[in-house]
């Protein structure tokens, strides 16, 4: 399918050649008619694409500001900003457009979809432009220049605008300068965007873009003449402009009338830092001719700069540069994977970091045994490696080309060493790494003399160099790793080729090779290749026996299996290291050497077990009957072995059980690139890998890199690691430095909502539990019930023999082997004290995706306070499902006691108070259904979403990294106060209007209360700091709060007070509001007032409008004798 882009040039050369003295720019009324049609035809570029992605930049830009203004360039009939959610158009307060069009800005004017807007919109029928050359100055009416926006929006490429970085210059001086972050975001068909020297903030892009239109003589001739830009007369050239489009528009059977053309998509944020790329080159050189960058397609990938740093320092510097201008970097090692060079992003090219060392294991700290260590410097390829350890003896398990570079070691790194030794990345034993603050990392083994100045040890060194071991991309810049080194040896590569007819004997033949495969010993292994050459299918086999001179003799396979299926081996060769990279089956015999060399290539890769499966081999054949180009072909690479000795979790490379690794690989003629050939080769190759997928055992991380494409494949490459990857990422690397790796999700998509479910045995909680699973779902919620048992009844199980499966459902088996399981329990904790806190967290991050986990089995007495603050970023409930002692026995109870520590299940009497009470004494599940649709659906109504909306996260402040939530941001917004007070009183467990009071303290507490007290007719008894009532009072010490300490004079303490006697007689009934809980210091002061004024502890309850779980304010209630009190919040967030 061709490109747009390519459409564009066809007609408009053709205009030119045929008749040149007719051209004219369009009329706006070829231009509306053309717009219109492109418009229909993209639709799901709008829908899959611009809309979402627009809806992100303002979600992200409503964090630091209640509201949003927007100058939009050239929006054409209608604003985009109109197709976007009600609550968003909502937010937009100012809204002006340039748009020269005649015909579009007058519906422009008509339009009325923003609905938010202070004044009415302004539409100016003016270009974009500059008076001359040299004055930046834009537009022809000056009168919208003297404003500054939050958003400057370029919706349709910067069509007619060049040279593009000019405009974009004038675009920045249009943001506002406070609140910081606005944004120039332009969305623009890829390949066509150039903005040399200037750095982006982010860049997305939409590669499955594409715009179909009908195949109708007026329809071609108008679209092609929008697309050309340029008209003539229907005489001249009208036939000939259709002919082009017909000839590379694409046909689609289940849309015969229409032609299609790819239209691959961008979009590029700039912030007011695009133009500080010269701090960053003023300090090391740069990179002017990126044609030494291997992988083609990066090349095309348009970088803002490619530096070089020569030294550590260096490498420091281009990391503090991206966090002071809040912009990413690529790293660049071996140069092979397409994401070393990415459209605006700085490049650190690691090529000046290429020394190697060899050094002896033996003199080295914590590195026992014999044998050698080899200190490499990222900026080698895997050829130096080989040659410079082979000089000495050694070998390193490397991959199977020489210039590829640090990317494979860090990633994993299979080559033919694999089988015996394991993979590249479980060789490192060290690294020295520039982390994504800019500090120096000493991780693991490093020898003394190759430790830099400086370096220090992270406090998490174990998880970083477990993560460097297989997700290696993303944590740091890695300047040099250790690897543990092995005897060199000799390779004897034997080479099979043989044709296939069909896919019944590629089965037959895929099989005896999985058999033989599986039946060798470790130093063989078997690769496979399928590719199709002088019109037939092929299958060709490589064998490689790795062996050291002196024991070839005695290890030699026996391959006799191979001949009887294979025929007799067409090459028989001993090599080195070194020589094995030219002796590899594809250099040498595929397409004649791969078309004397003269191609370009795209790879993904996934893992498979049973080759021989006829799953497998009608996916592999069907794809080679549909590839794109001739040269396109499969390697599959023999793994097991030592690959599969490690355990999954050992590593952060999380995939180890499989027998081939299954390179797909689309090839196409290197004067081909850029074009629709090389297009067609791409999506061939993931489309074969989606196929594959579901039959795999997970997909290689090396290659992926941010095109969407390769998200379904992120999620399947690091098997059970993936949330410890992600909790990691999001801890190391928290301004998402290297946001261009192989993609990490930024966030685990924590579960909203947490239903601690706790109770007496047999009051029926887990099926309680799976009742309200089914009203979440009825309400397209994701829902799931855990125990948080079920691990230690597990490890339990395999450490005392215990039946497994009669522990978890037989009740009767379970009695008899409670005592034991919960002294069982009780030493491992002695053992491992955060163990409650692991197993909690494990629940947690195995529910990535679920909207509700509800979790059984608890054995603590105040749950929410103790495990809340592990799941900041959701709200966590306890609900105690209580029965009468007359129905528990009715369901099987054993009524036995064995102390508080015991299993949930015990009885006994906690002094924390539940969040809510579920009474279970009826059979039957209405009164479940019930409990869920008034209790816990109220939480995700979409007026907590709302609410959320109007507040502001104010980076940085009052202290650095505090992202401070506004929460009187709230009362400020119209209609805020009101919707506020009334979520309050319906949130509120219980009848606040029966309330003998409402209590609150300082500004922020006040301010909704006495809404609140008018609301419900309740009076307000006011708590102010020290000396503001006049006597008599009663006070209490109030430690500094938690945002307060980073007042300027903050006092350390100070102390509270109310008046003597604003309560009276015995209050049954007293509600504390504020406004926030993070540490708990202020609630906890004031609810050591109200003690003192005379309230039973039984009497008070809390709610807040914000709560910040991290900051464990309730864990600090229940210490301070608080845990009875009941504490709602209306809103969680995670952070601080
Ligand atoms: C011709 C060819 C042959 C291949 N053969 C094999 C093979 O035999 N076995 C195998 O397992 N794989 C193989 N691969 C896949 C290869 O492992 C990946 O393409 C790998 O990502 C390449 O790494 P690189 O350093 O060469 O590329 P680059 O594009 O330079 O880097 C790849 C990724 O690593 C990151 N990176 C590089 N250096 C550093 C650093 N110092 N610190 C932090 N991040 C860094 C980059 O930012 C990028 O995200 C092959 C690929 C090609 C193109």
């Amino acid at each position: 399918m061709a490109t747009i882009e390519r459409l564009k040039k066809a007609p408009k050369q053709e205009i030119e050649t045929n008749a040149p003295i007719y051209t004219k720019p369009l009329t706006d009324s070829q231009y509306d008619a053309g717009f219109d049609l492109l418009t229909q035809g993209n639709r799901t570029t709008y829908q899959d694409f611009i809309i979402p992605q627009l809806s992100r930049i303002l979600v992200s830009l409503l964090k630091t500001r209640t509201h949003v203004s927007v100058l939009e360039i050239g929006p054409g009939p209608r604003s985009v900003l109109g197709l976007l959610p009600e609550q968003l158009r909502q937010k937009v307060r100012r809204y002006t457009a340039l748009e020269p069009n005649e015909i579009f800005a007058e519906r422009l004017e008509a339009q009325r979809t923003l609905p938010g807007l202070e004044h009415p919109h302004s539409i100016h029928r003016a270009a974009f432009g500059f008076e001359n050359d040299t004055n930046a100055s834009c537009g022809a009416d000056a009168g919208w220049m003297a404003e500054q926006y939050d958003l400057v929006l370029f919706c349709h490429s910067m069509y007619g605008m060049k040279p593009q970085r000019k405009f974009i210059e004038c675009a920045l001086e249009r943001l506002s300068l406070l609140p910081e972050g606005g944004m120039v975001v332009v969305f623009h068909r890829q390949g066509t965007f150039h903005v040399d020297g200037f750095v982006c903030n982010t860049t997305t892009s939409f590669p499955t873009g594409s715009v179909c239109v009908a195949d109708d003589d007026t329809l071609l001739d108008c679209f092609a003449t929008f697309i050309s830009g340029v008209s003539a007369p229907e005489m001249t050239t009208g036939s000939a402009r259709r002919e082009v489009c017909r000839a590379l528009g694409r046909r689609d059977e289940a849309h015969p009338e229409h032609l299609f053309f790819g239209a691959p998509e961008v979009m590029v944020t700039f912030t007011r830092h695009a133009t500080t790329l010269p701090e960053l080159t003023a300090q090391m050189p740069i990179t002017i001719d990126t044609s030494k960058i291997k992988n083609r397609q990066a090349r095309l990938h348009g970088p803002a700069a490619v530096v070089r740093p020569t030294e550590i320092l260096h490498v420091q510097q281009c990391v503090l540069w991206a966090l002071k201008h809040k912009t990413s970097l690529t790293v660049v090692g071996g140069g092979h994977s397409g994401q070393c060079l990415w459209l605006g992003v700085v490049a650190v090219d690691m090529s000046a970091f290429d020394q190697l060392q060899i050094v002896d294991a033996a003199d080295q700290e914590g590195m026992f045994g014999a044998g050698a260590l080899v200190v490499v410097g990222t900026g080698c390829k895997a050829g130096d490696v080989v040659e410079k350890t082979m000089a000495a003896g050694f070998a390193v398990p490397m991959g199977s080309r020489p210039s590829v570079g640090a990317g494979l070691w860090l990633q994993g790194g299979i080559g033919h060493l694999a089988r015996l030794h394991g993979l590249t990345s479980d060789s490192i034993v060290g690294a020295t790494v520039v982390s994504t603050l800019g500090e120096i990392l000493c991780i693991g083994s490093v020898p003394e003399q190759s430790r830099p100045a400086g370096a220090v040890r992270p406090d998490n060194e174990e998880e970083l160099l477990w993560a460097l071991k297989g997700a290696g991309t993303n944590f740091g810049i890695v300047i040099s790793l250790v690897f543990k080194a092995v005897a060199a040896p000799e390779y004897t590569i034997r080479n099979w080729l043989a044709p296939l007819r069909d896919s019944v004997e590629m089965r037959d033949k895929f099989s005896k090779l999985e058999l033989i495969a599986k039946r060798l010993p470790r130093h063989c292994s078997v690769d496979a290749y399928m590719f199709w050459d002088t019109d037939k299918l092929r299958l060709g086999v490589s064998m490689c026996e790795v062996s050291t001179p002196h024991d070839r003799e005695t290890l030699s396979p026996d391959y006799a299996d191979l001949c009887e299926f294979m025929g007799q081996e067409e090459t028989s060769k001993v090599v080195d290291g070194v020589e094995l990279f030219d002796t590899e089956m594809y250099m040498s015999v595929m397409h004649g050497g791969h078309g004397g060399g003269k191609t370009s290539a795209f790879t993904r890769c996934v893992f498979l077990k049973h080759i021989g499966s006829p799953g497998i081999v009608d996916i592999l054949v069907a794809a080679m009957a549909t590839r794109p180009s001739p040269y396109c072909y499969f390697h599959l690479l023999h793994g097991g072995g030592a690959v599969g000795d490690v355990a999954d979790m050992s590593t952060a490379f999380g995939c180890r059980d499989w027998e081939y690794a299954c390179v797909i690989t689309g090839v196409w003629p290197r004067d081909q690139d850029g074009t629709e050939i090389a297009d067609a080769a791409v999506q061939w190759v993931y489309k074969v890998a989606m196929d594959l997928l579901p039959v795999s055992q997970g997909a290689y991380c090396a290659d992926l890199g941010p095109d969407p494409r390769d998200a379904d494949l992120a999620v399947e490459a690091f098997g059970p690691n993936k949330s410890r990857l992600v909790r990691l990422k999001h801890s190391s690397d928290p301004e998402n430095v290297l946001a261009y790796a192989c993609p990490m999700p930024r966030t685990i998509a924590a579960p909203k909502l947490i239903v601690l479910v706790t109770g007496e045995s047999c009051a029926g909680k887990d099926c309680s539990a799976e009742r309200w699973t089914h009203t979440f779902r009825t309400n397209d919620l994701s829902a799931r019930v855990v125990s948080i048992s079920e691990r230690t009844k597990r490890e339990y199980s395999e450490a005392l023999g215990a039946d497994l499966a009669r522990l978890l459902k037989d009740r009767p088996y379970k009695e008899d082997h409670r005592r034991a399981l919960t002294t069982y329990y009780q030493d491992q904790v002695k053992q491992t004290p955060r163990l409650p806190d692991e197993h909690f967290q494990q629940l947690v991050d195995d529910a990535v995706g679920v909207d509700v986990l509800l979790i059984t089995g608890m054995r603590d007495d105040a749950p929410v306070a103790s495990f809340s603050h592990l799941a900041p970023g959701s709200r966590v409930v306890e609900v105690r499902v209580l029965a009468s002692r007359e129905v528990r026995q009715g369901r099987g109870a054993i009524h036995v006691a064995y102390g508080s520590n015991g299993d949930a299940d015990l009885e006994r009497e906690s002094a924390a108070c539940p969040t809510f009470l579920f009474s279970n004494e009826v059979p039957g599940s209405e009164a479940a259904n019930t409990f869920a649709t008034t209790h816990l659906m109220p939480f995700f109504h979409e007026d907590l979403q709302s609410l959320t909306s109007m507040m502001r996260t104010v980076p940085n402040f009052p202290g650095a990294g505090i992202d401070f939530r506004d929460v009187l941001d709230i009362v400020q917004q119209p209609d805020g106060l009101r919707l506020c007070t009334s979520l309050l009183q319906t949130h509120f467990i219980g009848n606040m209007a029966r309330a003998d009071c409402i209590a609150a303290c300082e500004v922020g507490g006040l301010v909704f209360a006495s809404a609140l007290a008018q609301q419900v007719n309740v009076p307000l008894k006011v708590l102010r700091k020290q000396g503001k009532r006049p006597p008599p009072t009663i006070s209490v010490a109030k430690p500094t709060s938690h945002i307060s300490s980073f007042a300027d004079g903050a006092a350390e303490e100070s102390r509270i007070e109310m008046d003597k006697f604003a309560i009276t007689g015995r209050a049954t009934s007293v509600v504390i509001v504020d406004d926030t809980l993070a540490t708990g210091t202020t609630l906890c002061a004031v609810l050591n007032l109200l003690l003192e004024a005379g309230v039973d502890v039984e009497a008070m309850s809390v709610v807040v409008v914000a709560e910040f779980p991290a900051h464990r304010g309730r864990e600090l209630l229940r210490r301070e004798g608080f845990g009875g009190v009941r504490v709602q919040s209306l809103l969680v967030f995670g952070g601080a």
